[in-house]
């Protein structure tokens, strides 16, 4: 049921969307976001009201990092109350970051946060940017009949469907269809109607209210196994002073080298207190360190199972569990359980 009292704030950090083709050169460049309607009038036939805020000086989202998260947060926190909604304008490249990074930073939230973008700008007649910015307004102020919001987590809504932020990955740098959920079903679909799966959503705690964390710990990388991958390469990276996790992608069901040297560089590194968290660079599926040789050495020398987490969702995941203040043994724990549907425990 639309609600058309409601109010959304519309959050423009950057990307395609947001841009125009120079008519004389016809590269793109980003227009005055004050402008929007000028681009896309339906919204003036959107019954509800729409306030933006735009970052000062938008970004191409490759430029996207943990401080503008911060920004994003404090935005929301300062808002909160005003509005029934929220929707980020974003730029695909690092959406599934933010979507993940702002999943575990936005804590039991009781109302949605949709993030969406386009693959082709906003002023270009063939754009997929409106479809995506109207239906994402009208996800963000979608209520029951009793006045709750159906979506009560955060999102990327992305050509027609809606899936938790936290679970997506870019798949296409080219087609409508920019995102996918391999691990977790899409929690709704936008046709004649916008169909919500109620069950699968995400819900705050009872009784609480959300909490807007801003401390992150970027102290986290990300190891990527490739055939023919080096010691010296995994040396200099566990070496990396301060490090205080690993997302290590690896192949298939959590596999990788069973040779000494990578055993050995990868034992070192747990027990110098880094966390190791096993990532499948496969798109879908989970890692089962018990299936394999090549995995249960891992398991052996310490290694975290990620199960089926994505890899963005991890190194945020990371980044906010040390940002928190904890110690190696609480993110260990933490590691292992879902906190906010990010993970699939079997
Ligand atoms: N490079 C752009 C960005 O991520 C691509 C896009 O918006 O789709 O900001």
């Amino acid at each position: 049921m639309l609600d058309y009292n409601a109010s959304v704030l519309l959050i423009y950090t950057g990307g395609t969307i947001g841009m125009i083709e120079d008519a004389e050169t016809g590269a793109l460049k980003s227009f005055n976001f004050n402008y929007l309607t000028e681009f896309v009038p339906e919204l003036k036939r959107l019954k509800f009201k729409i306030d933006s805020i735009q970052f000062k000086i938008p970004i191409d989202s490759s430029d996207m990092n943990p401080e503008k998260w911060k920004k994003l947060v404090w935005i929301i926190e300062d808002n909160y109350e005003k509005y029934d909604g929220f929707v980020i304008l974003h730029g695909t490249d690092t959406m599934a970051y933010s979507a993940s990074a702002l999943s575990f930073m936005l804590e039991n939230l009781n109302k949605p946060v949709i993030l969406t973008g386009s693959q082709l700008p906003i002023g270009k007649i063939r754009t997929d940017g409106k479809e995506n910015l109207i239906t994402a307004l009208e996800i963000a102020v979608d209520k029951n009949a009793n006045g709750k919001a159906f979506v009560t987590e955060v999102c990327v809504f992305f050509q027609n469907i809606l899936m938790r932020g936290n679970r997506t990955t870019k798949i296409n740098a080219a087609n409508f269809r920019a995102f996918n959920s391999f691990n977790f079903p899409i929690l709704a679909e936008a046709g004649t109607q916008i169909r919500y799966q109620h069950e699968l959503m995400h819900r705050p705690l009872k009784n609480s209210t959300p909490k807007f964390h801003n401390l992150l710990d970027t102290n986290v990388t990300i190891i990527k196994l490739f055939p023919g991958i080096s010691p010296q390469i995994l040396n200099a990276m566990i070496a990396i002073p301060g490090l205080k996790a690993i997302v290590l992608e690896t192949y298939g069901a959590g596999n990788a080298p069973t040779e000494k040297w990578f055993l050995e560089i990868i034992a070192e590194a747990v027990k110098n207190g880094i966390i190791v968290v096993n990532v499948t660079q496969c798109a879908s599926g989970s890692v089962d360190m018990s299936r394999y040789e090549s995995g249960r050495a891992l398991k052996e020398i310490g290694v975290l199972s990620g199960y089926d987490i994505t890899t963005e969702a991890a190194v945020a995941k990371l980044m906010f569990l040390f940002g928190l203040g904890l110690d190696r043994k609480e993110v260990k724990m933490y590691m292992k359980m879902s906190l906010v549907g990010e993970i699939t425990i079997e």
